[in-house]
């Protein structure tokens, strides 16, 4: 195709050549000029009129009957025109698409701005949510999900959170939020049902804790039978006392276990309301000591305590309690007699610690990550030769989340185990004063001074 630039500039070159040349013969060569350059000029400006006149319309795709330049400037217009209408049937299917999957999800999807003002959401949003778009497009999302916490967690924004709160169109719907970065300079927000999880894990919790309730008072009676029979001296149970013996051991561990299964169960339920209260550690450690002593017997193991005695912690005395000892008595018992054990309390810029040192059998690194699953036990007999219910770790691990805190396992197979808990710094609290002398503090009626 002949380079339109050159055809035009011919065009003109002839056109004032033969304007120069007419106006020559008439003695007008400058007027013919100037005649000839405004016409050219209306030319041009009649073929552009025509270009822009077509694009301001948009309404036909063929650009209109324009000459050189203007033609080719038209074609290529025409052809982006195209592209760009392609693109856009390709782009809105795929909105299309998405917006259909989003909807055909049970979970409920909303697009926030950098403002978390509403720029979308899915049609589940309305059952969970409360929102439906277009109607609460534009609107900031804290104005319409006001559940303090939920706000809470949107200003905070922690990579990885998610929160459960009430859904504000039903309040027996509890909703899991989560809030991920989303294209430029957007959020997306999904919050899914958990009421049948949470049902179905109450259930559970309920089952458990009502199997262990209604077995325990049974293995009680069992357990006092049996106790009473191997008190007794009468000769006609001499020959069952090996058996009564086992069975008094056996049904003993039954008891263990279901007091921990309990345990377990009222440490699931209890989150966040257990009372807090300031917990003197180290008298509780130096009890705790007394218990592994007797415990240890005559395998005499050397354990040492070493407390920051000013260090108290707000907390739950009674799970701290079964928490500190599940390690130290594990300590105990998973380190041959004679070996050390060194629990030490104190306080650093990070927060409270508790380890329970020991130098006994240690633990492979693959069953580390898996420790306080419950019943999780590295070797079955060797745990339940000394007692063992599987369960230990596993309250451990509860009793430190109720407080805030978690749980830290080092260990190496013959060199020994550190165990320690860590809790936030916010839990330090000083000794509680001494109670009051009555006579001393109390303010009698009309004593106003
Ligand atoms: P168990 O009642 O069996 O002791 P736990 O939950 O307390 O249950 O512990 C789980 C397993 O972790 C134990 O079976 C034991 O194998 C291992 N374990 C716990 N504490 C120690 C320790 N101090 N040294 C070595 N192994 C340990």
């Amino acid at each position: 195709m002949a380079n339109p630039w050159r055809t035009l500039i011919w065009r003109l070159a002839l056109l004032f050549l033969g304007t120069a040349l007419l106006g020559g013969l008439v003695g007008q060569v400058w007027l013919a000029l100037v005649l000839a350059g405004w016409g050219a000029l209306a030319w041009q400006l009649w073929q552009l009129y025509q270009l822009e006149h077509w694009l301001r319309e948009d309404r036909e795709s063929v650009p209109p009957q324009v000459e050189g330049v203007w033609s080719d400037l038209g074609a290529r217009i025409a052809r982006l025109r195209r592209q760009s209408r392609k693109r856009k049937r390709k782009f809105g299917r795929l909105l299309e698409q998405f917006q259909q999957a989003t909807s055909a999800l049970p979970d409920a999807a909303v697009v926030l701005d950098d403002g978390d003002q509403i720029l979308w959401c899915n049609e589940p949003c309305q059952a969970l949510l409360g929102l439906a778009s277009p109607r609460d497009v534009g609107l900031p999302v804290t104005h319409l999900l006001r559940h303090p916490s939920f706000i809470e967690f949107l200003n905070q924004r922690h990579p990885g959170d998610s929160l459960e709160f009430p859904s504000p169109v039903n309040s027996e719907v509890l909703l899991n939020a989560r809030v991920v970065p989303y294209g430029k300079k957007q959020w997306l927000l999904l919050a899914t049902d958990m009421t049948r999880i949470r049902r179905l894990e109450r259930m559970r919790r309920d089952f458990v804790a009502n199997v262990s309730h209604e077995l325990r008072t049974p293995l009680t009676v069992i357990v006092g039978y049996l106790e009473t029979f191997l008190d007794s001296d009468h000769p006609s149970l001499e020959s069952w006392r090996q058996p009564l013996r086992a069975m008094r051991q056996q049904a003993g561990r039954m008891l263990h276990i279901i007091e921990d299964l309990l345990m377990l169960t009222r440490l699931e339920s209890q989150r966040e309301r257990a009372p807090r209260r300031p917990v003197a550690v180290p008298a509780l450690l130096a009890n705790i000591l007394e218990d592994a002593a007797a415990l240890s017997g005559a395998q005499g193991h050397r354990i040492d305590v070493v407390a920051d005695p000013d260090l108290w912690i707000l907390g739950c005395e009674k799970e701290l309690r079964s928490a500190f000892s599940n390690l130290v008595f594990n300590a105990v018992r998973y380190t041959p007699a004679g070996g050390r054990i060194e629990i030490h309390w104190f306080a650093d810029a990070e927060g409270l610690h508790l380890s329970v040192r020991d130098n006994g059998e240690g633990i492979a690194p693959q069953h580390l990550p898996r420790l306080t699953e419950r019943f999780y036990r590295i070797d079955r007999d060797r745990s339940r030769g000394s007692g063992g219910t599987g369960l230990g770790l596993s309250i451990v691990k509860h009793v430190l989340n109720n407080h805030g805190g978690q749980l830290q396992i080092a260990s190496e197979l013959g060199v020994g185990s550190v165990f320690t808990c860590d809790f936030p710094r916010e839990s330090r609290t000083v000794a509680a004063p001494p109670a009051r002398n009555a006579s001393g503090f109390r303010r009698r009626p009309n004593d106003h001074s």
